[in-house]
């Protein structure tokens, strides 16, 4: 938002474009040299039939569905390699064999397709728009990762280390201390293949152990410290079963990642900026040993969205979904792509939003009103307008019998869209009982109240001015029936319709042909601006869902799950079923305040 805007594009720059830019200026990649033998390689250059292209990639770990922070690195990624001709794969960081499961695989493969990059995925020239092309999962490169921890302990770059996990961390140093050497730090190669294949053949127990990279204890940046490789987890693994009882750590396995499928530029979130040191130190030896192709990858960060009311963790989401906090990860109120997709948010809007949000190396917090504001600003164009009532009360007009005859229902209509004449009318009834909102009526109306009370015209929307005569109550002094009488010839769009001027306008729904339909209306999920600080249960708001019962207009009754409309003053809902609405956003200005 705040930086240049490419006269040639029109969109705004970021400082990711011009790092493209320049690599494609000064042919980085197109020139990418195999250092030795490509022998251990060779699985993934016959899928990458052009090295020069901008190759990016979005690599969840498949350990819980995906949220609106997500849908940004999905945006940022896939619209790069669109804008510059590349693609961008979708692969699973499914490194864990602990918290992975095929639910969430196909959840996020779910989710990509419907921001509507599934064809991006598609780069097979021998079978253009097939599918799968390019969907990866990290699991597949175990063996070449094992390859890999072997050729550093080769090359004195690891080394196995028996210290106890507390031992470990106690000797790492912090900031203004160096770590200490491991008492196993000086092994011999011989000796650290050993156990290394030790290790992997079940010989020691979990945690007994652990990979290490030989770097330098004294770094002034603690991730350089001899971070770990690989350790052992005898867990079963979605993808490859029980075969291995070591896995990678995601520091030594995300970079080989990248290099496999020949990335060029690793977008991450700022948090892993010190871990890119080690990033390039393990490419670069991997390189040096042939293992992988020169130059390769380079990881550039930016700031990671944050929402304000919105928890973007998976892990969180997750705690929601399995301790009964909401209905599952497609709950509406969820900002999980699916919760998102069922609270009727659609891909023109989040993406909206992703690049009004901007690409930046600083972080903070976007307002949830920008979210809605997208919301808003994709769907006006394009919504159906209908009138409903969400909270209703009857209105009864006592001398409809008297002008109109007994049992008449008038036939009114209004525009599908008030800026598109080409979608059309849309047709319901007017008759002696309405529904209207419970709130368009007052006994004692406060200063500047334009709608009924005993003595006022009111014009109902598209219909007829009426005058309203008073309001039945029960035993409690709840009003149970509005009444009025109808003020001839004031239909709207006939001749002198206007010639009664009136403050107030109301929307209503016959009861003649209104549809019933339960409504859900939604507060935010968390009460806290920016949840997730203190204890998560404390924040959450107990009352983020309202579901009422209200009328709608005859054209909504057999309303497609997933499409959206506006009800005239009371925002943007999507269909969630059969006669079912979500309430996706409110108008920006409420109605009638
Ligand atoms: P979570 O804590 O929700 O699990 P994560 O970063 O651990 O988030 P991954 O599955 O590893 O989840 O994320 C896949 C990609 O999405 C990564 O490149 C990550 O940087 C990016 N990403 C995750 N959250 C955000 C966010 N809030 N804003 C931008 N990008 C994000
Ligand atoms: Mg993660």
């Amino acid at each position: 938002m705040n930086s240049p805007v490419d006269s040639d594009t029109a969109k705004p720059s970021n400082f990711l474009r011009h790092v493209i830019e320049s690599d494609l200026d000064q042919g980085t990649y197109s020139a990418r040299q195999w250092g030795g033998t490509p022998g251990d390689a060779a699985h993934h250059a016959a899928g990458m039939p052009d090295p020069a292209r901008v190759r990016m990639r979005f690599p969840p770990e498949p350990n819980g569905y995906l949220h609106i922070g997500h849908a940004k690195s999905i945006w940022l990624n896939f619209e790069l390699a669109r804008e510059y001709g590349g693609v961008c794969h979708l692969r699973y960081d499914d490194t864990n064999p602990e918290k992975e499961e095929q639910e969430y695989v196909d959840s996020i493969r779910d989710a990509v397709a419907w921001l509507g990059y599934d064809t991006l995925l598609a780069d097979n020239p021998a079978a253009p728009g097939a599918p799968n092309e390019h969907v990866y999962f990290a699991s597949n490169y175990f063996d070449f990762m094992y390859r890999a921890a072997e050729y550093l302990i080769g090359a004195g770059l690891a080394y196995v280390d028996e210290q106890s996990a507390d031992q470990i961390r106690n000797t790492r140093g912090d900031f203004n201390t160096p770590g200490t050497d491991s008492p196993f730090r000086n092994r011999s190669v011989e000796e650290n293949l050993a156990r290394f294949r030790a290790m992997r053949d079940g010989q020691l127990d979990d945690g007994a152990a652990v990979l290490r990279a030989r770097i330098d204890m004294a770094s002034p940046n603690i991730n350089m410290r001899d971070p770990a490789l690989y350790r052992i987890r005898r867990a079963t693994h979605h993808n490859t079963g029980d075969k291995w009882c070591i896995y990678p750590m995601y520091t030594f396995a995300h970079p080989i990642e990248d290099a496999l499928e020949e990335i060029t530029h690793s977008i991450c979130t700022l948090e892993f900026e010190d871990q890119r040191p080690f990033y390039d130190w393990l490419l670069d030896r991997l390189a040096e040993g042939g293992l992988i192709a020169s130059p390769h990858p380079r990881q550039y960060e930016f700031a990671r969205l944050n929402v304000t009311h919105v928890i973007t963790s998976k892990r969180r989401l997750r705690q929601l979904v399995e301790e009964g906090h909401v209905d599952g990860w497609d709950d509406p109120r969820m900002p999980t792509l699916a919760g998102l997709r069922r609270r009727g948010y659609t891909p023109a809007a989040l993406k909206l939003f992703c690049e009004r949000s901007g690409v930046t190396k600083s972080g903070g917090w976007i307002d949830y009103a920008s979210l809605e504001a997208a919301l808003r600003d994709t769907l006006d164009p394009i919504a159906p307008r209908a009138m409903a009532v969400l909270d209703p009360v009857k209105l009864v007009i006592t001398n409809w019998d008297e002008l109109m005859g007994a049992g008449f229902l008038d036939d009114c209509s209004a525009p599908v869209h008030p800026h598109h004449p080409e979608m059309g009318r849309r047709e319901f009834k007017f008759g002696r009982e309405l529904w209207i909102e419970r709130t368009d009526y007052e006994e004692t109306p406060p200063k500047g109240y334009h709608r009924l009370y005993p003595g006022n015209k009111v014009r109902l929307k598209y219909g007829h001015v009426i005058e309203c005569t008073g309001a039945t109550k029960d035993a409690g002094g709840r009003v149970t029936e509005v009444q009025a009488r109808l003020v001839p010839d004031t239909k709207s769009g006939t001749p002198g319709a206007d010639a009664i001027k009136v403050k107030g306008v109301m929307t209503w729904v016959a009861v003649a042909d209104g549809v019933e339909t339960e409504i859900r209306l939604y507060e935010r999920l968390f009460s806290a601006p920016q949840p997730g600080s203190a204890d998560l249960m404390e924040e959450l708001n107990r009352d983020s869902l309202l579901v009422t019962t209200g009328y709608v207009e005859p054209a909504l009754a057999n309303a497609a799950t997933g499409s959206a409309v506006q009800f005239e003053r009371h925002g943007y809902f999507v269909a969630d079923g059969p006669k079912r609405f979500n309430r996706a956003s409110s108008l920006r200005d409420s109605w009638g305040k």
